[in-house]
């Protein structure tokens, strides 16, 4: 049933990009830009229409594999159930080994919670004027359109020539709950055939009113690290009388209430590293008068910072490792019984480098309790922050900076993990960034109800990964015709 849907729209892009080299899509005359952008609409939206929340990705990985193979790419299946279906799709067989381009995307979405919470059913794909609507339609579903739309354009520029690059689209299952059979899979039995050379994955859009001294200016941050989950649970036991009409002295709700107090009251320190010492550097470039001068010298100005980025959390989690209480528990549910147990989860995030070790000495010590029993349900390991000094990440800059010229680009890192970091973990650069400028108040709706996307961006995205794409290959292809005129 499905005829190549995007080839035609994907042909436009190419056209376009290749013609002016710069790819306004305004500057498209009207019936090109609507065709274009209706083509990769229509396959966003039958996408979102095959739910796919984590563990059940087989439905809409088949209808996505699918897509891939009819718009030219090799196919090369990584697992094929639940859980475990993802797949590669690349402009050249795996099996020629050539340095890859990957795009990371996941297949699977969070529930969409109630129904009738939505405006538009979250599994309808609903299309208005200028949006697509449903669970998965940003992230990560619409994100991984554009994806595939750049890398499709790519495949036709370069069809018949010798490329020194195969790019990849990876479309991997449950990125959500970072189960064994996704991303981890993938690098444990693909990785070699993969030969990644880069890893481009989801990261944030284009931030404004990042700057003081430019607050209308859109700040495009490329994330080369992210915390990493550190979850807790915690279990206090008292044996104890069941009546409620007597009050224990000890008991279990009691336990643990006291004991997350003594946790939770206190602030947690700010740390300053490397990486998070260098973002301030590289804000204060951008900053002007004394602003400028006290984040150019974060240390320095310590006491001064710090209070600053306590006022936002979501400034200071890259500056401390968090814990949040996300769950409390007693599986009572009646008021006349004491229960003997209490449950708590504790949603920890570490910088980077943090020892876990000394961080669940500090928790422990901070619970003041030693008849809590603490378990680790996951932890990621400590991994190294790619580098940006990689010919992809000054594309990458290059290619945003060009697209979006009165933007900043910026190395960031993010608090929230995806699966750019288990490629990262095998020391190989991942970097995380959509090159798109959309409204904040979208962000907003992502893990959320009425998750959608402004269709304006869809095309956008889509021409600036097939941009940076092509810079790297033309750069590539220059260096091996120096190299061969050498000779
Ligand atoms: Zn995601």
């Amino acid at each position: 049933m499905l005829k190549s849907i995007l080839s035609p729209a994907l042909l436009l892009i190419l056209l376009l990009t290749t013609s002016s080299g710069h790819a306004q899509t305004d500057s498209l005359p009207s019936l090109m830009h609507r065709e274009r952008t209706t083509s990769i609409v229509r396959v966003l939206s039958e996408y979102i229409q095959h739910p796919s929340e984590s563990g059940n990705e087989r439905r809409a990985g088949e209808f996505l594999r699918e897509l891939c193979r009819e718009n030219g790419l090799h196919i090369t299946q990584m697992g094929d159930e639940n859980g475990n279906f993802n797949f590669a799709a690349s402009i050249r067989p795996l099996h020629l080994n050539l340095p890859n381009i990957i795009f990371l995307n996941h297949i699977d979405v969070v529930p969409p919670g109630d129904p009738a919470a939505w405006t538009h059913h979250p599994y309808s794909g609903q299309v208005t004027d200028t949006e697509v609507w449903g669970r998965g339609a940003f992230d990560n579903k619409g994100a991984g359109m554009m994806q595939l739309a750049g890398i499709s354009a790519i495949r036709e520029q370069y069809e018949h020539a010798e490329v020194p690059y195969n790019v990849t689209f990876l479309a991997v299952s449950c990125e959500e709950t970072q189960c064994e059979g996704g991303a981890r899979y993938v690098v444990r039995h693909h990785l070699t055939e993969l030969n990644p050379a880069v890893v481009i994955g989801e990261g944030p859009p284009a931030l404004r009113g990042v700057l003081q001294r430019y607050p209308e200016r859109d700040i495009f941050g490329i994330s080369v690290a992210h915390k990493r989950a550190l979850w807790i649970k915690l279990e206090s036991t008292v044996h104890t009388s069941g009546h409620g009409s007597i009050t224990p002295i000890k008991y279990s709700n009691k336990e643990m209430v006291r004991s997350l107090h003594q946790l939770l009251r206190r602030k947690q320190p700010a740390i300053f590293t490397d990486l998070n010492v260098d973002i301030l550097r590289q804000l204060g470039t951008l900053e002007q008068g004394i602003t400028g001068f006290v984040l150019r010298h974060p240390r320095l100005f310590r006491g001064l910072i710090v209070p600053k980025l306590r006022k936002q959390p979501e400034i200071f989690a890259l500056f401390s490792n968090t814990i949040t209480l996300t769950d409390l528990d007693n599986h009572n549910g009646v008021v006349n019984v004491v229960p003997t147990s209490t449950a708590a989860l504790l949603d920890c995030r570490l910088l980077p480098h943090a020892s876990s070790e000394k961080f669940l000495a500090r928790l422990r010590r901070k619970l003041r309790n030693d008849s809590i029993k603490l378990t680790v349900i996951k932890e990621m390991p400590e991994m190294d922050p790619s580098t940006e000094h990689t010919v992809f990440y000054r594309l990458l800059a290059a290619t945003i900076l060009e697209r979006y010229p009165d933007s900043h680009v910026s190395k960031i890192f993010v608090p929230n993990f995806s699966d750019d970091g288990i490629f990262r973990s095998h020391g190989i650069p991942a970097y995380s960034s959509i090159p798109v400028k959309i409204d904040r108040s979208y962000l907003e709706h992502l893990h959320n109800v009425d998750e959608r996307i402004p269709i304006s961006i869809l095309a956008e995205g889509s021409a600036a990964y097939a941009a940076f794409v092509r810079e790297c290959m033309e750069e590539a292809m220059a260096g091996e015709t120096r190299t061969v005129a050498s000779h």
